[in-house]
């Protein structure tokens, strides 16, 4: 670890940056009791916000790992059955590509 270039920013900074930063994905992924764990990302895939879906929404917390490689993970503490979900991401896929619409109108 350790050995980063950068990181001239101080944490008001990055802060400031993660909540001006409009490049944001959401993810999910079904939890065994079939919940539906959602997590928002900002810009470096860490999560910002997470919920789980089961008839109801409920706020759920949910972590990312290991966010500086190209496979990064997100643990979910599931609300409605209390397990942990661990689940693995590309980073690369969720940049949206550009002029690729993606919502529907
Ligand atoms: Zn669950």
């Amino acid at each position: 670890m350790a050995g980063l270039k950068g990181g001239g920013c101080t944490p008001a900074q990055q802060e400031l940056w993660l909540t001006m930063s409009a490049e944001r994905s959401t993810i999910h992924s079904a939890c065994e009791c079939q919940a539906i764990l959602y997590a928002s990302l900002d810009d470096k895939n860490l999560v910002v916000g997470a919920w789980a879906v089961q008839g109801i929404r409920e706020k759920a917390s949910a972590q990312s790992i290991g966010t500086e490689r190209a496979r990064f993970d997100v643990s979910w503490l599931c609300p409605f059955c209390g397990r942990h979900a661990l689940r693995r991401f590309d980073a690369a896929a969720l940049r949206p590509a550009a002029g690729s619409g993606v919502a529907a109108p």
